[in-house]
């Protein structure tokens, strides 16, 4: 997290003390940086630059509408999974032929919206889909490009929760009705230009061999169509790029990227990549602030007032963060401690037996760590707590980018009746 280091003792987001922001904007508080957000997609982008992919990032791991926009000016498209999505892609200007969309369940109002919007490519997760593209299609008199996600059936090695190509997996069609789809059900749907294969292993892969698998499943399926006329011109190799929480090894970018490039290196195609834990993971982080420090008869808690409705992560995938406190103290004793927040469950902690300084005291903050991804985005009104707020931070200026929720947005689409 190149973006957020200590300074005179104190964690800087570029060049903002995070103490300052939060001083101003209270807590629980969101954070991400500017560079870091660009600095990544940049990274992605050098790595293949020798094939001009087009990266799609992922909306839905922070889909924050300045963050989103600060990656469009950069040249990215967008991945997305849900009308809302595309209503955001719309509203920061992103051209529909810079949009893909997955999900394993587009209504046809989405679809309709999808086709209307332009978009370069649906991928297709089931036949009943195909079909209800193509009919979509028909009624607007149009021809949309469809890529068929394939379920290449390789074990991703992450959590299982976000292993997304194992055959148990709702996603994607198996690669033998993918050829079935491609070779003799595709002269049926008039109004497809059925010319892609995506694929989405997984998330937070940090090994080359799962993507490596995926990539020669995916290059013989075109090959062999390619050989029975059938040209795909894009292959969509999704996100899953792991990043560092701790002490991971992180996967090897450029091997990684050449290894793809490699595998289609004969192949006349477009790559297309849908990164989002990549570019946005470690260019955030969650501030919390401490509310009470408890001792009990067997476990030190430190309970602050962020918790798993802003950050579910950790409740959801045992996953880990890093937590730190934001201002840096003398060296002193370290004790073991559970950071907990105030909801009502026991699953709800950011960080389990973790070593903290003795001197951290009510109302210091903490910072945790690597929380851009998958943050904000899988937040809830859980115990009716509003919503974290959101800041952009670029160089020596921080910008609000979402208001805390108030009162008044809990209860705002509600209707209290009269029975
Ligand atoms: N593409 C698809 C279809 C996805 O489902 C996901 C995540 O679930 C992504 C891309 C982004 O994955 P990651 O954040 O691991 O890059």
């Amino acid at each position: 997290m190149q973006d957020f280091k200590f300074k005179r003792n104190k964690l800087f987001c570029e060049q903002v003390s995070l103490q300052a922001i939060a001083d101003k904007l209270g807590t629980p508080l969101f954070v991400y940086s500017y560079n870091g957000l660009i600095s990544s997609f940049n990274a992605l982008k050098q790595a293949f630059s020798r094939v001009s992919p087009l990266i799609c990032y992922s909306v839905k791991v922070n889909s924050n509408l300045s963050v989103c926009r600060v990656l469009a000016q950069q040249g990215a498209g967008m991945d997305i999974v849900s009308g809302g999505e595309l209503f955001r892609a719309k509203k920061i200007k992103v051209p529909g032929k810079k949009i893909v969309y997955s999900s394993v369940g587009k209504t046809e109002a989405e679809i309709e919206a999808g086709i209307k919007a332009g978009i370069l490519f649906f991928n297709a997760e089931s036949v009943p889909e195909l079909e209800l593209i193509n009919k979509t299609a028909f009624k607007l008199g149009k021809i949309q490009k469809v890529a068929v996600r394939i379920n290449p059936d390789v074990e991703a090695y992450t959590h299982r929760y976000i292993t997304t190509a194992k055959k148990q997996n709702k996603f994607g069609i198996d690669l033998m009705t993918s050829r079935y789809i491609f070779l003799t059900l595709s002269s049926k749907f008039k109004n497809l230009d059925l010319c892609g294969i995506h694929m989405h292993i997984g998330s937070q892969i940090l090994k080359n061999i799962p993507f490596a698998q995926a990539m020669e499943k995916a290059v013989k399926l075109i090959t062999e169509l390619s050989e029975k006329g059938v040209k795909i011109t894009h292959l969509n190799i999704g996100g899953g790029i792991g990043i560092v929480y701790n002490q991971e090894k992180a996967l090897d970018l450029c091997a990684y990227a050449s290894s793809v490039i490699k595998a289609v290196e004969n192949i006349d195609l477009k790559l297309i990549l849908e990164p989002g834990r990549f570019i946005a993971g470690n260019a955030g982080v969650l501030l919390a602030k401490i509310l009470y420090i408890k001792q009990t008869p067997v476990k030190h808690f430190i309970i602050v007032d962020t918790a798993m409705n802003d950050l579910i992560r950790p409740a959801f995938y045992q996953a880990y963060h890093q937590v730190i406190p934001v201002c840096m103290r003398k060296k002193t004793e370290l004790y073991k401690t559970d950071i907990v927040g105030p909801v009502c469950e026991s699953s709800d902690f950011l960080a389990k037996d973790r070593f903290l300084p003795d001197w951290l005291k009510q109302n210091d903050l903490l910072a945790v760590m690597s929380a851009g991804a998958y943050g904000f985005v899988m937040s809830s009104n859980y115990n009716s707590r509003p919503r974290a707020a959101e800041v952009l931070v670029k160089a020596d200026k921080y910008y609000l980018i979402r208001k805390r929720d108030s009162f008044g947005d809990l209860v705002g689409n509600e209707i209290v009746c009269n029975v």
